[in-house]
């Protein structure tokens, strides 16, 4: 048990609304570290690298959920299909096809979100606004992907105006989505946004889950 990591998960939890789930984002950090959060109560973890989550789902113990965040690449659907609990980061059509197969082949229902970069900026993906209804026509053709919201992350500035309102068009975009599709493998639940540097803002703008890694592990 560490101390400053189960003081910083009471902290959060106070803050952050009762429906609002908490991803600990444990990418960078250990087994003891990560095996703390879950200690502390924790249960939704996040990682962004296919090959730390495959390792540390064998070793960290509890009931854990987890979490797929970072960039995926096609050839390593097949290692978090039947595994993981949600892929946030779902950025491309040729991703969503191969998730469909793989998903087919196990014969389990993947859940997963779609990432939108809503600013465009060149160093993060995700798809643009603009793209969503290409997007939703596939998705409507899949059996074994099960669309549950939107994610994004927040550019990259500390103005807070700019942050705001990038969440607040992935939520007017997540509204647009859920009204206009209805469908076995749509079901829209969750807005995934929001880090140590914004999640305030993110509440405040709609989120249902909140991915926070450094304020969870700071000392
Ligand atoms: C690293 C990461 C987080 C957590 O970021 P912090 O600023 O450490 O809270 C959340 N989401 C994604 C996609 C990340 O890569």
């Amino acid at each position: 048990m560490l101390a400053y990591v189960q003081k910083n998960v009471d902290s959060l939890r106070a803050e952050i609304p009762e429906d609002v789930t908490l991803i600990a984002v444990t990418k960078y950090h250990d087994d003891t570290e990560t095996q703390a959060v879950v200690d502390a109560g924790v249960l939704d973890l996040g990682e962004n690298k296919v090959q730390d989550l495959m390792g540390k789902m064998e070793r960290i113990k509890g009931d854990i959920r987890w979490h797929f965040i970072g960039h995926l690449q096609r050839n390593k659907v097949k290692y978090l299909v039947g595994k993981v609990f949600l892929i946030h980061s779902v950025h491309s059509l040729e991703l969503l096809k191969t998730i469909e197969k793989e998903s087919q082949k196990k014969g389990v229902i993947t859940d997963v979100l779609l990432q939108f970069n809503l600013a465009k900026e060149d160093s993060k993906s995700g798809f643009y606004a603009e793209d969503y209804a290409e997007v939703m026509d596939l998705v409507q053709t899949l059996s074994w992907v099960r669309v549950k919201g939107l994610m994004c992350i927040g550019p990259m500035t500390k103005n807070s105006d700019k942050i705001r309102k990038i969440f607040k068009q992935l939520k007017e975009l997540y509204d647009t989505i859920k009204t206009k599709y209805h469908g076995r493998n749509i079901e829209f639940t969750t807005l995934s946004m929001g880090m140590t540097d914004d999640y305030p803002i993110a509440i405040e703008e709609g989120a249902t889950m909140v991915r926070i890694g450094r304020k969870i592990f700071y000392q």
